[in-house]
């Protein structure tokens, strides 16, 4: 045997044997997903929850998994009626080395209209699944869960351990899920090494992290009168008007302008952007019985929610400075104008280096498997790897998992079954590369 061969050889061995055991699993994989799709956990409200934890803790539990059930007892949305379950699965290896954690969201966002098939049946046709999560997220989840099984399988000597976690409310903030066990420690450096998200970003590309976010909540103060005497009051709708007139003649254009070498996708969040979530003024309009016939009243406040996101060459404490002197401005060309301003949600951009070792072990699986050349990107939106970095302290952290980023959250969202096990392939290359490197 021809030492200076041995290695490559040997890896190939290794690719040859991972690739066998996840084929063979193929059944497996597309029934997994098809069980975890037919448990609606719909969130709002957070929907059975308990009942999916359950049944990943059973399976994962047959495997030589030690189960944890957690709920995040307290945390918004939590309650007697929809309790916020977690479950986090973990197998030791044989000997001492890092942890490799596999953190995948249970929840999934409505239906919404527009649906050729069952949201909730895992129907499959084409190669592919169909149902509400299947690309974000429970197809990635199950790709995961064949590619621990499959790894485990394949060596069961491995050293350090594996964890997977399925997490509540990721949809609706992660506060009841991966921040909630994050500040339990279950995040922490000490405990967890590598993470992997498989959020649905394409086989072959690697998410190293997010823009930032910053919410506010913007009020002006009127005085109510008679709306046939509106010389009478002071109109707050009036004064909100002027603040969006500031913002169409000069912030939307200048934050438009603001580029990134940040390269998110799509293309189009490469710049700062900001949305206006909601905007209300005057009487409340009730959902049902709105006459279209309010008091006749000068409202006397007006609310705004805006929703700005943010690149990492910008400064978390500038993007509220500058919502803060675009209302100076206003202020100081419109006569009785008065404002309030409070901050709902600030988390700044998170970043994983390049050269991390998640970032290149993936990498490397992408290569074996695909054979091509693996593309890094960012996500528009926020997702889990945010508390996972701030309270959980944990820098090695990528999402990574099959699907089309597209078809999340839209009408007959579907999970590819080549893709998902492709990038099973990839998950578990990426393992073996992590658990046997010098630490
Ligand atoms: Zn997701």
């Amino acid at each position: 045997m021809n030492d200076m061969h041995a290695p490559k050889e040997a890896a190939e061995g290794r690719l040859a044997l991972l690739k066998k055991e996840i084929e063979e699993r193929r059944e497996d994989l597309v029934e997994l997903t098809q069980d975890l799709l037919r448990i609606p956990t719909l969130n709002p409200p957070g929907e059975n929850y308990r009942d999916i934890c359950e049944f990943l803790g059973k399976r994962l539990g047959a495997k030589g998994f030690e189960i944890k059930l957690l709920r995040a007892e307290g945390t918004p949305g939590d309650s007697e009626r929809y309790p916020r379950w977690n479950v986090i699965a973990r197998k030791e290896g044989s000997g001492p080395g890092p942890c490799i954690h596999f953190n995948s969201h249970i929840d999934v966002v409505e239906t919404g209209a527009g649906w050729t098939f069952d949201p909730f049946g895992g129907e499959v046709s084409d190669g592919k699944i169909y149902g509400r999560g299947a690309c974000d997220m429970k197809g990635g989840l199950a790709a995961s869960i064949i590619a621990a099984e499959a790894y485990i399988a394949a060596f069961p000597d491995f050293p350090g351990a594996i964890e997977i976690s399925g997490t509540a409310d990721e949809e609706t903030g992660g506060f009841g899920g991966v921040a909630w066990l994050a500040e339990q420690g279950y995040f922490s450096p000490e405990r967890v090494q590598h993470v992997i998200i498989p959020e649905p970003l394409n086989k072959d590309r690697i998410c190293l992290g997010h823009r930032g976010v910053w919410w506010g909540e913007i009020t002006t103060h009127g005085h109510i009168a008679h709306g046939s005497m509106p010389f009478l009051g002071d109109c707050a709708v009036r004064h909100m008007g002027a603040v969006m007139g500031e913002m169409e003649k000069t912030l939307f254009p200048a934050l438009a302008a603001r580029r990134t070498d940040m390269p998110i996708v799509p293309e189009g969040a490469r710049q700062s952007t900001m949305n206006i979530n909601s905007f209300h003024g005057g009487q409340a309009e009730p959902e049902e019985g709105f006459t279209g016939f309010p008091s006749a009243c000068v409202p006397d406040s007006a609310r705004m929610i805006v929703d700005r996101r943010y690149l990492v060459e910008e400064k978390g404490d500038e993007v509220r400075a500058e919502i803060v002197d675009l209302l100076e401005k206003v202020r100081s060309e419109r006569d009785n104008f008065r404002y309030d301003l409070k901050e709902l949600w600030h988390t700044p951009p998170t970043l994983t280096s390049k050269e991390a070792p998640v970032v290149t072990a993936v990498e490397r699986g992408i290569r074996q498997v695909l054979a091509c050349e693996p593309v890094h990107v960012l996500s528009p939106g926020t997702y889990d790897q945010k508390h996972i970095d701030r309270i959980g302290r944990l820098k090695d952290c990528i999402a990574y998992g099959p699907g089309i980023l597209d078809l999340a959250h839209q009408p007959d969202e579907y999970v590819g079954i080549d893709d998902m096990v492709d990038s099973a392939v990839v998950m578990a290359l990426a393992i073996d590369d992590l658990l046997h490197r010098a630490q």
